[in-house]
């Protein structure tokens, strides 16, 4: 089971090059789909979803066309919106037998033991007589996946969903995801790069709608053995160091200021070796040229 995406390109009538040539092969399990904001992820995920046309390329997933036989994709597709609006003043539990009316479940016994698995599983079971109004921010994204679940989806599709969740609730919606199996394709879009670090076995870095990294996030990180250095620096020094070396990231730490810089050898005194992580990957990616992108700039090592 494999989703193929190749050459997908996509121009708003703006003017604005949203997908720019992207291919991608993504295999069943949990796939991240990792950029900036305007990186064109939304994009791609409204396309995979059958919701907006490109211009040009070709996706197939189990032998299905998926740009042209639509049908056939919404068959197979869950999907969770950015915003995924519901009804507050019902409760989930009869909006959920509700969409599962929707998608043809007839048979009242089958959908009511299918809505209590589907709300067990997604932890709202005890919630279920509560109007979707009462829900945190973390229960309406998992009720929107109990949703996207009615259909047993093969592909199943997250655009955003920790957006807004507090950490208690991001880690329980991401570990609802991680639980869904390894059997269907799960994409996950976010600009969050621990979103990904600890769920999914294969990802993609997008930005300027191109992929500028994409394979095994421990395999990229470890691309970057002993080229990543950091030291305390003044603030009003930032800038003068910004100018003399390729400062991928600036953080706090214990309230001073930390830049972590790319180099090959010791980028002077004062810098300690430390020991790369995700997010080096994802602002070195990022601020890459496609050209220059990863791996080609950690191969030159
Ligand atoms: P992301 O999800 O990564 O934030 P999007 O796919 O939403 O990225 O947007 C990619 C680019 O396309 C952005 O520059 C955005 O402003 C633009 N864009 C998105 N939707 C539209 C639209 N309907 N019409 C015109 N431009 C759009």
């Amino acid at each position: 089971m494999e989703l193929r995406i190749s050459g997908l390109s996509k121009r708003y009538p703006n003017g604005v090059q949203a997908l720019n040539n992207i291919s991608l092969n993504i295999p069943a399990g949990m796939f991240g789909l990792l950029g900036p904001n305007g990186a064109g992820k939304s994009t791609l995920m409204r396309t995979l979803a059958t919701l907006q046309e490109a211009d040009a390329g070709s996706v197939t997933f189990e032998g299905i066309d998926v740009l042209r036989e639509k049908e056939r994709v919404r068959e197979l597709l869950g999907y969770l919106p950015q915003e995924f609006g519901v009804y507050p003043k019902v409760s989930a539990l009869d909006l959920l037998n509700h969409f599962a009316v929707l998608k043809g479940i007839n048979d009242s016994k089958k959908r009511r033991e299918l809505v209590d698995v589907l709300l067990q599983r997604t932890n709202l079971y005890e919630a279920r007589h509560r109007r979707l109004g009462t829900f945190s921010g973390g229960m309406k994204q998992r009720f929107g996946i109990a949703q996207a679940l009615l259909a047993n989806p093969k592909l199943l599709i997250v655009d955003e969903p920790t957006a807004g969740l507090d950490p208690e609730e991001r880690l329980r919606f991401l570990n609802l995801l991680a639980d869904l199996g390894q059997n269907i394709v799960i994409i996950l879009s976010t600009h969050i790069v621990t979103d990904i670090s600890d769920l999914c076995k294969q990802l993609a870095i997008v930005a300027r709608g191109t992929v500028v990294a994409s394979g095994d996030p421990l395999a990229l990180v470890a691309e970057l053995q002993g080229r990543i250095w950091q030291r305390f620096v003044a603030s009003d020094e930032l800038a003068a160091y910004q100018q003399s070396h390729t400062v991928l990231a600036t953080r706090r730490a214990a309230g001073r200021l930390v830049i972590r810089v790319l180099s090959d050898s010791n980028p002077g005194a004062g810098f300690e070796p430390s020991a790369p992580d995700l997010e080096d990957v994802y602002f070195l990616a990022i601020h890459s040229t496609p050209a220059q992108a990863i791996p080609a700039a950690a191969q030159a090592s």
